[in-house]
């Protein structure tokens, strides 16, 4: 069965108005990445999509963490790759824990 792919513009004509994740009365516009993830000065393209105040605030947590968990990759990956590893032998040296 073939499934409509929806570009960003027939989304928003959908949405009327509407929040993309509660579909209630949509108050403003969430960036798509967010633009917590992007560096100054943003581009002036950016994809947004209709959402409600509630949910677009409701992210923010999540987006910072996701940035945490990169900048912590990307910045320090001996450091990570040192954990895992240290989370690996001790659950090979202790396996029901
Ligand atoms: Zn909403």
């Amino acid at each position: 069965m073939h499934q409509k792919i929806y570009t960003f513009n027939e989304m928003e004509i959908n949405l009327n108005g509407r929040c993309i994740f509660c579909c209630k009365s949509a108050s403003t516009k969430d960036h798509i990445p967010s633009k917590s993830l992007l560096e100054k000065p943003y581009p002036n393209n950016l994809l947004t999509v209709s959402s409600c105040k509630k949910c677009n605030e409701a992210f923010s947590p999540d987006e910072e963490y996701l940035l945490n968990v990169l900048v912590e990759i990307f910045l320090n990956p001996i450091l990570l790759a040192k954990k895992n590893m240290e989370t690996f032998i001790e659950h090979v040296s202790d396996p029901l824990n």
